[in-house]
C-alpha cells in the first residue's frame, strides 16, 4: 500500500518540522530556520504525493475521459511554487542577517534537536525507498529523494552552527541559509519547468520518440505507412496518435487487426501509453493531404 508510506512521510514531516522549529526558536539560526522551512516544504510535498497517489491513479471516467494523470502537475506545481516562495524568503532574512548580525544562545540544544530530527528523516528516507522500489512508485522514491537532500542540508546546517559555536563567526549561519534557499530555488525551478512542459502538452522524449520509430518501421518494412505522428506525456500517462496508411481493398478486419496490433506492440514498448490510430487508404491522394499536423483548419 503506496498510501501507508505516504502517511508514514507526513508523519516524520511534522516531527522534523516541530523539532527544528523548535531549534530555531531557542538559537534563532536562520540556518535552522532554513531547514525548519525546508521541512515545511517536505510536509507540502509528502500530502500531495498522498494526493496525487490518490486522484492522479483513477481510471479515466466520463468527466476526465483522458484520465486523471495530469493532476500530478497541480501537484507538483504546489510544490514548486512552495519551494521558491520558502527561497525567496529564506534569501530575504540571511541578506539581512549578514548586515545585522544576530546572537545565537542556545546552540548545542539546538544542534543537538536538529540532529534528532536528521535522524528521523533518513530513518524514513530508507523506508521509503525501499518500499518506493518493491512497488515500483515513482512518487514515493521522489519522496524519499527530498528527504534525503533534506538530510544533507541538515548536516551541512549542524556542521556549520558547529563552527560558529567555536569560532563565533556569526556570519556563517546566514551564509549556509543563503546556500541553502540557493539549493532550494533550483530544485523549485526544475518542479516548475517540469510542469509547465506538461501542461503544455510537450512531446514526448527523444529517446522515448525514437523507441517508438523501432516499432513504426517494423511495419514500414510490411509496405505500410505511417504519418501524422503526434505524441505528449500527461503525467505518468503517455498518448500517441498516428495515421496508418494500409492499401485500400483490406478489409474493416484486417485493417482494424493490424491497429490493434501496432496499439499493443506501442504499449508494450512505451508502458502507460493511449494511442489514436486513424486509419486511410495508401493509393488515396486525399489520405496525404493530412500529413502536416493541423487536420482541420477553419
Ligand atoms: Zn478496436
Ligand atoms: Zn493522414
Amino acid at each position: 500500500m503506496p498510501q501507508t508510506y505516504a502517511w508514514l512521510s507526513i508523519a516524520a514531516a511534522v516531527c522534523t518540522m516541530a523539532l527544528k522549529a523548535g531549534g530555531y526558536l531557542l538559537t534563532s539560526s536562520v540556518a535552522l530556520l532554513s531547514d525548519a522551512l525546508e521541512s515545511g516544504v517536505n510536509l507540502l510535498a509528502a500530502g500531495v504525493t498522498l494526493w496525487m497517489l490518490t486522484v492522479a491513479a483513477q481510471p479515466p471516467d466520463t468527466e476526465h475521459p483522458f484520465g486523471h494523470s495530469k493532476f500530478e502537475y497541480l501537484a507538483s506545481a504546489v510544490e514548486g511554487g512552495g519551494i521558491g516562495i520558502a527561497a525567496v524568503g529564506i534569501a530575504l532574512t540571511a541578506w539581512g542577517r549578514l548586515h545585522q548580525p544576530v546572537a545565537l544562545p542556545a546552540l548545542t540544544e539546538g544542534m543537538a534537536l536538529t540532529v534528532l530530527a536528521t535522524a528521523i528523516n533518513g530513518g524514513t528516507a530508507w523506508l521509503l525507498w525501499r518500499a518506493g522500489r518493491r512497488l515500483r512508485s515513482i512518487a514515493l522514491r521522489a519522496d524519499a529523494h527530498h528527504l534525503l537532500t533534506d538530510v544533507w542540508t541538515s548536516v551541512g546546517g549542524v556542521l556549520g552552527l558547529g563552527i560558529v559555536h567555536y569560532t563565533g563567526w556569526l556570519w556563517v549561519d546566514p551564509v549556509i541559509a543563503l546556500a541553502m534557499a540557493l539549493h532550494l530555488a533550483v530544485v523549485g525551478y526544475h518542479l516548475l519547468q517540469e510542469t509547465v512542459a506538461g501542461l503544455v502538452d510537450t512531446a514526448l522524449p527523444l529517446a522515448e520518440q525514437a523507441l517508438l520509430q523501432t516499432v513504426l518501421t517494423d511495419y514500414t518494412a510490411q509496405g505500410i505507412r505511417f504519418h501524422a505522428l503526434r505524441t505528449r506525456g500527461a503525467g505518468r500517462r503517455r498518448f500517441v496518435s498516428v495515421h496508418i496508411l494500409v492499401p485500400g481493398d483490406w478489409s474493416v478486419k484486417q485493417g482494424h487487426n493490424l491497429c490493434d496490433r501496432l496499439e499493443q506492440a506501442i504499449a508494450q514498448t512505451l508502458p502507460g501509453t493511449a494511442v489514436i490510430t486513424h486509419m486511410e487508404p495508401v493509393e488515396d491522394p486525399l489520405s496525404w493531404q493530412d500529413e502536416d499536423l493541423e487536420r482541420f483548419t477553419a
